[in-house]
């Protein structure tokens, strides 16, 4: 049987038919039937390109409903979607595009000439436009082809996408996500956060990470729903459009920036019925205002390249501020200590997971892949966290984050929560930088409300009062603002790179 994931799109959207799907930023809308016959004429081009099952499809476009449509088109043609940070530059495509080598390269005109040389060297049929509008010309000439055609057959371990890690540690790596990964998490998400075809999302995210591209979409055309396709995240344009959307998915300065603009309150979202947040922490003081301002309880969630959403807190049961929640259907999530043994409840290890939503690898890399897997086939996040006697699971760190000073480990999480608490801030960043005598000294690097006097003096003090010596900074950093990735994870590896030499 075809296990094409597009099967499935295919099935919602032909029950679904003159239903709208998408309504972008200037009200064009595009319904099902849309949908079906734009992607099978895409498809169909790709196809006449020469692009084979199998192959991949670079893209390295601004938010577009085209450019999504080019994402199912690709699924369609049984080809691998490659999407690309439009944030990289020369050197990082170069890398990307040698690793992936793809049969094409979707991009605007201006990427196309900065890369000619790594397009020459490594993409089989060269670059194809996409204007500043979302137009391109080869995806939109009139070909012969039927709308309701079944997909090009895939097995359920035929790889989809190939993402490449957002690399805040490391070299990116490409992971390799199946049509199974894919139809798995779709469907426990649109039943986990209870999708049906009145709900209208608002989609704000970009679409070249796993968040914007496929974890709220598929919901959308699992449930054959409806999504408000913005831009990008503007408040404004959000604000005026909550009142026609039921569910908001976001990443968490998403919320902080809504939580600062005027207007953003109850009345606005009285419609919305879910608000969700996730790829990375959300603080629980913004998750405490969010209730207060609007009545709401962010749902939270965690999730990875690698594999999609592993843990939601619930749509129906408790939702627990500061954790992520429970697995969703199909995936195990356990706790391991040090030694290897299952942490006990309440204890801090390594989170790993299990089940159908876990990629396939990493692309070209078969040692990196077996060093990411247990023997008995767990997947290493590299996330710290515990779980609590209800199965809850909370995230305190990256593994590489953690700062071993004096011997002695520190998960970074434990330090920044009491740092926030601390007036005057308004965020805070723990890492840990050489020092002579601990190997590791812990370093707070803070961001401030208003200028504050004394202010080491007093994040030294709260975290004396709350927390164990070892924990304590050692110094404190005050900065504008943190440096950010373009998902609002903060880049840890660069803030230690700004302080290697504080104690030298
Ligand atoms: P990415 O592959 O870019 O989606 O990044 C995945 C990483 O983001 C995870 O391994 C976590 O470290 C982090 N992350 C995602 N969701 C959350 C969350 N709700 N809370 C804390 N960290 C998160």
């Amino acid at each position: 049987m075809n296990k094409n994931f597009f099967n499935k799109i295919l099935e919602s959207a032909i029950q679904a038919g003159a239903k709208p799907f998408l309504v972008n930023q200037s009200g064009e809308e595009y319904s099902y039937n849309d949908l079906l016959e734009i992607t099978a004429r895409f498809a169909e081009n790709l196809r006449l390109l020469g692009v084979q099952p199998g192959d991949r499809v670079a893209a390295q476009i601004h938010k577009s409903q085209q450019g999504f449509f080019l994402y199912l088109a690709t699924l369609r043609a049984g080809a691998i979607f490659v999407p690309l940070n439009t944030a990289y530059k020369a050197r990082e495509i170069e890398y990307f595009l040698s690793d992936s080598k793809p049969a094409v390269i979707f991009c605007s005109e201006a990427s196309a000439n900065d890369n000619q040389k790594a397009i020459e060297a490594h993409v089989k049929f060269g670059s194809a436009i996409f204007d500043e509008a979302g137009h391109c010309a080869l995806l939109s000439t009139e070909v012969a082809c039927e709308s309701e055609a079944a997909p090009v057959e895939r097995t359920s371990s035929d790889v989809a996408i190939i993402i490449y890690t957002s690399g805040t540690t490391g070299q990116p790596k490409g992971a390799m996500l199946t049509h199974d990964n894919l139809a798995s998490n779709g469907q426990s998400l649109t039943d986990g956060w209870k999708f049906t075809s009145s709900d209208v999302l608002l989609h704000a995210l970009p679409i070249f990470h796993a968040h914007g591209l496929f974890i709220s979409t598929h919901c959308v055309l699992l449930s054959q729903s409806k999504m408000i396709f913005l831009e990008k995240f503007d408040a404004n344009k959000v604000l005026e459009k909550l009142p026609e959307s039921t569910v908001m998915m976001g990443v968490p300065t998403f919320y902080t920036r809504l939580l600062s603009t005027p207007g953003f309150d109850r009345d606005v979202t009285r419609s919305v019925r879910l608000f969700i947040s996730g790829s990375a922490p959300l603080l629980e003081e913004s998750s405490q205002q969010f209730l207060e301002r609007t009545g709401h309880v962010i749902l939270e969630r965690y999730g990875m390249t690698e594999s999609a959403i592993i843990t939601s807190n619930p749509y129906d049961k408790e939702r627990k501020i500061g954790s992520v929640g429970l697995p969703i259907k199909g995936v195990e999530v356990r706790v391991t200590a040090e030694d290897g043994s299952v942490a006990t409840i309440g204890e801090v290890g390594g989170i790993e997971i299990k089940g159908p939503a876990v990629m396939k690898g990493y692309w070209n890399k078969p040692e990196k892949t077996a060093e990411e897997f247990t023997g008995d086939g767990w997947f290493k996040t590299g996330d710290l966290g515990r779980l609590d006697d209800e199965g809850y699971l909370y995230i305190v760190g990256r593994g590489k984050d953690l700062v071993i000073s004096g011997g002695y480990n520190v998960y970074p999480k434990e330090v920044e929560l009491v740092i926030d608490t601390v007036p005057g801030v308004k965020e805070s960043a723990v890492i840990g930088v050489p020092h002579p005598d601990f190997g590791e000294a812990v370093v707070a690097v803070v961001v401030l409300d208003a200028p504050t006097e004394q202010i080491s003096e007093t994040v030294i003090s709260f975290c004396k009062e709350d927390l164990a010596s070892y924990k304590v900074p050692k110094a404190v950093k005050v900065v504008d603002e943190l440096p950010r990735n373009a998902m609002g994870k903060v880049v840890k590896a660069q803030l230690r790179t700004d302080n290697a030499e504080l104690f030298k």
